[in-house]
């Protein structure tokens, strides 16, 4: 039975999930029982370039669903996420949208977003349209459906399979 919107709303997703549910649902669903196999690596070299950039003195917000690189103030909020590679951008760009949409959710005036690709010299502005807010329930429900599924869904073999950090325990 599908879940309702309010239902959704209490839903403790996180940014991570939502991006997990374009790149791989069984990596959503590992991720989502705990599996976690990821380094820290990434986020640690994130935090180390973003320290020796112009992005310096950010600030972040992050809370047990979202964690946002840094905001800013234009007509609203402005959610900033930094990306050292574009290799997965729908992925990013259903995070931020997600992020955008969460902050709505909470009453707070998020305007757009804004996707960093220093490494490429690319920013990406992410708008959340209506029907993104519709697709979003939808994505939501997705999720809520590939937690609940008691086994893994399948592997995908997908050309990124090899960067993923579950890429052993699929394979191996
Ligand atoms: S290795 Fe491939 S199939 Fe396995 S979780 Fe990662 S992306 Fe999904």
């Amino acid at each position: 039975m599908p879940i309702s919107f309010e239902e959704i709303k209490e839903l403790k997703f996180k940014g991570t999930q939502v991006a997990y549910a374009v790149v791989c649902p069984r990596k959503l669903w590992l991720f989502s029982k705990g599996i976690s196999l990821e380094s820290t690596s990434d986020r640690v070299a994130l935090g180390k370039f973003l320290d020796e950039t112009s992005f310096k003195g950010t600030k972040g917000y992050s809370d047990e669903r979202v964690s946002i690189d840094f905001l800013t103030v234009e007509d609203g909020l402005v959610v900033h996420e930094v990306k050292l590679s574009n290799s997965l951008e729908e992925a990013h760009e259903l995070q931020i949208k997600y992020y955008i949409y969460y902050l709505r959710s909470h009453g707070a005036n998020a305007n757009y977003g804004l996707l960093h690709y220093p490494r490429h010299r690319k920013i990406k502005k992410v708008q959340l349209t209506s029907e993104d807010e519709k697709n979003m329930d939808q994505i939501l429900c997705y999720i809520d459906s590939i937690i609940k599924s008691p086994k893994p869904p399948p592997v995908i073999e997908k050309p990124y399979c090899k960067e993923c950090a579950y890429y052993h325990l699929c394979y191996g």
